[in-house]
């Protein structure tokens, strides 16, 4: 086979870039926020290695943005998977699979009564905002700045996560004024002007990540969540977790057991569909029996529920609920493993940091400001984010292209790779402290 050189990439990336709006399906994988001239053009993955076109082998800690929390190509799940290809792809029509899939997350995310199948978390949000102005008969919703629920209209507008804040924006173009009145944006953690927005009895939806990791990993007080509830229920407001990185990552069921809530409906995504295109929202009964054709609140999907998607999430679900003593302890303790090394080597080396970290997730923010909400997190230096993000990527480990976001530890990424993971860091905060 012809080896791949810079030359083929960078011809690769500008073919890319005629058909493709910047190269990408996706923003941040572009890789411009850390100052790459082309992106990684990924091949192949297995475990916790991402293997790319030129046969570089990295160490992954975007883990497809949470999604694989067991790593890439899980043994059991690619027998799952492989065992029902050959009995066609999509119906059209139910499964026994979707039963099953229904049953288990309800079993083990308690909030969720009944659910519903979506393909992607952008539909998730969308259509449980479109329940929650339904069951109040109110057209407001109330969202935190630095949060990320997707990229449909009414969640795009105002201080947004992921990759609309790495692009560097706020929202986006394209959003009509009459659709971006209706959503107000409060700062994370700020429950006084939740109180003030929600007495007007206005708002059909709170819509939080109880958890947010789309700004860098930020954990809230208990006390906010706690607060959120008691102030959606006085005012019958819907509250809504997005679990979309939450769901099946901070235990088992989740960030309401996390925090001891209940709110009325919950998002989940990556993690339930293990690697395929699948999401799906759910909460009470009484709000979901309003859903089409059990009610008139319109949702549907020509793939919602695909029989490969499922089977992939139903056997990572399965593998999580089996290992429930060992799995979420293990991925905690090396999370907090590395994630202390991170401010063992900035302390020695007198680089700023502050690190976030939660079950696997943390965020290295490059700033002493401890980080509580969209503000904190861009005080962070980007242009050491960058440097950092580059040494690591010459050492042969991958991180999130971007300040924003979280860093996800897998089930296979295993001590060795940890510690091997954590030399590298030694040496791009020694080389960031020298430069
Ligand atoms: C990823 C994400 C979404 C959007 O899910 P997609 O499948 O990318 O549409 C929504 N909410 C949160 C919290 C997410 O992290």
């Amino acid at each position: 086979m012809k080896e791949i050189n810079d030359i083929d990439i960078k011809k690769l990336y500008k073919e890319a870039c005629e058909k493709i709006p910047a190269g990408v399906n996706s923003p941040v994988r572009a890789f411009k926020s850390v100052n790459m001239d082309y992106p990684i053009f990924a091949k192949s993955a297995n475990g916790s290695i991402i293997t790319d076109i030129q046969d570089k082998k990295y160490i992954d800690y975007i883990s497809s943005w949470g999604a694989m929390i067991l790593g890439h190509s899980n043994k059991k799940v690619v027998q799952a998977i492989s065992s029902i290809l050959d009995g066609g792809f999509s119906y059209g029509l139910t499964t026994e699979l979707e039963v099953a899939l229904a049953q288990k997350i309800t079993s083990l995310v308690k909030p969720i009564e009944m659910i519903r199948l979506t393909v992607s978390g952008t539909e998730a949000t969308m259509t449980a905002i479109r329940l929650s102005r339904a069951y109040t008969n109110r057209a407001k919703i109330l969202k935190f700045g630095g949060c990320y629920h997707g990229h449909s209209d009414s969640l795009l507008c105002d201080d947004i996560g992921s990759g609309v804040l790495t692009s560097g924006l706020l929202g986006s173009n394209g959003i009509p004024l009459q659709t971006s009145e209706n959503t107000t944006t409060v700062k994370y953690g700020d429950i006084e002007s939740v109180k003030k927005y929600l007495q007007t009895n206005e708002y059909a939806c709170v819509i939080i990540e109880p958890i947010a990791a789309n700004m860098g990993l930020v954990v809230p007080s208990k006390e906010f969540i706690q607060s959120l509830r008691k102030i959606t229920t006085e005012t019958n407001t819907l509250l809504i977790f997005d679990e979309v990185i939450t769901g099946f990552r901070v235990a088992l069921g989740g960030a309401s057991l996390y925090f001891d809530v209940i709110p009325d409906l919950i998002t989940l995504g990556k993690i339930i569909g293990g690697g395929f295109p699948l999401a799906a929202f759910g909460g009470k009964k009484e709000i979901m029996n309003m859903i089409a054709p059990s009610g008139d609140v319109y949702h549907a999907g020509t793939l919602s529920g695909s029989p490969i998607a499922v089977t992939a999430g139903l056997s990572t679900l399965e593998i999580l609920e089996e290992e429930r003593q060992s799995i979420y302890k293990t991925l905690q303790s090396k999370c907090s493993f590395f994630a202390g090394k991170a401010r063992e080597y900035a302390d020695k080396y007198g680089v700023a940091v502050n690190v976030a970290e939660c079950a696997s997730m943390f965020t290295i923010f490059f700033t002493d400001k401890k980080v509580c909400n969209l503000d904190d997190a861009k005080t962070s230096n980007l242009e050491n984010y960058s440097k950092y993000f580059r040494s690591m990527l010459e050492a042969g480990v991958l991180l999130p292209m971007s300040q924003f976001e979280a860093n996800f530890i897998a089930q296979s990424h295993t001590d060795e790779i940890i510690e091997q993971s954590s030399v590298a860091m030694k040496n791009a905060f020694k080389k960031l402290a020298s430069e």
